[in-house]
């Protein structure tokens, strides 16, 4: 029975604090609820190189750099986002994405306290920036909500975790008084799946998704937190309506950036090569919740 029990505990031990990297599967020399390795976390590197003015997203380096003006990415040359300014910490890849696929998808909420520290990185030029937070002594900091059925489906949202987890660092760096606070936005519908779909039925589809209580946010200058940014519709169509609503001016911090340039959104030819990229990452959605399923949450 006493032999029972211990092997009951040992595999109960296993699976909270596993004897190997969750990532790459190497021996762990110390046990930790988190249970990556340092060689994997060492990979995560910040995004280098040109990047766009407003949104943030790297641009080629062949993009000539503007005479005197900003640096602007095709997109927002076209037409520019309802944020003011978006900054994210790394590109949407390798040991980033499986990091970010552990919280969402396996439920291992230690991984929001890694992913928080970067964000809270992302977000400091925002901060010093003149065009920027730079003067705002209060700013108010919301998560991207998840629709109700998500929330219970998932037990919760990722944003709202690596917000708090970022909050802990960037209260102390940016010296301002930081109010967290997930009551402002709402989405009130689910939206479909975004696969295969033009920057414009993107925008079309998650238009009028996200409902904001007025009185929170007039004149309030709003930074908006979320996990990944893709083509950035989500966070616009947020910062339009919490714009609508009153708020001075939106700035957006993501942890990982999927970029449109790399993928080659801006050329016909390669928007079917990014439909074709957004689908695999969908899918590979839908297995991450078969997984959660199959193995319940890890910690
Ligand atoms: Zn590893
Ligand atoms: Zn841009």
């Amino acid at each position: 029975m006493a032999k029972f029990v211990g092997a009951a505990l040992g595999s109960i031990f296993a699976a909270v604090f596993p004897s190997e990297c969750r990532l790459c599967r190497a021996p762990l020399a110390n046990l930790s609820r988190l249970s990556v390795c340092d060689e994997c976390l060492a990979k995560i590197n910040p995004i280098t190189g040109l990047r766009c003015h407003v949104c943030g997203d790297s641009l080629p380096s062949a993009t000539p750099v503007a005479d005197g003006g900003p640096t602007l990415c095709a997109a927002c040359r076209q037409e520019l986002p309802a944020f003011a300014h978006g900054s994210s910490y790394g590109a949407y890849l390798d040991e980033l994405r499986e990091l970010i696929h552990l919280l969402k998808y396996q439920q291992v909420r230690s991984a929001a306290g890694v992913l928080g520290r970067l964000l809270a990185q992302a977000a400091e030029p925002l901060f010093s920036a003149d065009d920027g937070l730079a003067a705002a002594e209060s700013v108010l900091v919301l998560p991207v909500p998840l629709h109700a059925g998500k929330f219970r489906e998932r037990g919760f949202n990722q944003a709202e975790l690596i917000a708090q987890a970022a909050l802990r660092e960037l209260g102390r760096s940016s010296g301002r008084n930081l109010e967290f606070d997930t009551t402002v936005l709402f989405r009130r519908r689910a939206t479909e799946s975004q696969v295969g779909m033009s920057r414009e039925q993107r925008r079309e589809n998650i238009r009028g998704a996200f409902t904001v209580s007025r009185e929170h946010v007039a004149g309030r200058e709003v930074l908006l937190i979320d996990d990944v940014m893709t083509t950035g519709a989500t966070v616009s169509e947020c910062a339009r309506v919490l714009r609508a609503a009153g708020a001075k001016a939106v700035f957006v911090v993501t942890v990982a950036r999927s970029s449109r340039q790399s993928s080659g959104f801006s050329t016909a030819a390669s928007a079917t090569a990014f439909a074709g990229a957004q689908e695999a990452s969908y899918r590979e959605e839908a297995v991450g919740a078969a997984l959660v399923g199959a193995r319940g949450p890890l910690a």
